[in-house]
């Protein structure tokens, strides 16, 4: 008798052995879907439109002489909570005045881009408005090692479009 009962409480009807309801259902909300505007974009056909103050790949600046605004203080690397700057500093040799404000500059400069967390703290820190992060996103590569930005690779050119257009 019992177990009449749990058979009768559990008979499914013809719609639901053909689970016609759930399909539906489903099928409704894939309709409404396709009519409606799209959340995604064919990347990289198309380019994601970033904020102006979007954090991304950093450049290190010229002043309106050319020269290098970076002077090798060493803040940025000093404020990097990731550890993601190496400065070696270093007195202008005597050839390369001409391209520095003042008599120390950062030799060698390298930010690892996979370490870094694009805080923007080393921006906030450089007292010559030397380092920025740029609205630039698009930056992979298949090595480490090629992740390491050096200092070339972070500075404005003189004179020609702003690096990370080019
Ligand atoms: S953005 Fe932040 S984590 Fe990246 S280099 Fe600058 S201070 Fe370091
Ligand atoms: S980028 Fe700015 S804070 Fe960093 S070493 Fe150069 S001058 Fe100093």
């Amino acid at each position: 008798m019992a177990i009449e009962v749990i058979k009768n409480k559990w008979k499914m009807s013809l719609g639901e052995r053909l689970y016609i309801t759930p399909i539906w259902a489903g099928m409704r909300v894939t309709l409404r879907h396709l009519f409606m505007k799209k959340s995604t974009i064919p990347y990289p056909e198309q380019k994601v439109e970033v904020s102006p103050r979007w954090r991304g790949r950093h450049v290190l600046k010229r002043n309106e002489l050319g020269q290098e605004r970076c002077v090798g203080c060493q803040m940025c690397e000093l404020a990097c909570p990731a550890d993601a700057i190496y400065i070696e500093a270093a007195e202008v040799p005597a050839e390369k005045r001409h391209e520095h404000p003042t008599e120390r500059y950062a030799k060698v400069y390298d930010i690892d881009m996979l370490r870094c967390i694009f805080c923007g703290m080393c921006e906030e820190a450089c007292p010559e408005a030397a380092i920025f992060l740029t609205p630039y996103y698009e930056f992979v590569d298949d090595t480490r090692e090629k992740l390491i930005y050096n200092k070339e690779m972070l500075t404005e050119k003189t004179g020609g479009p702003i690096w990370y257009k080019e």
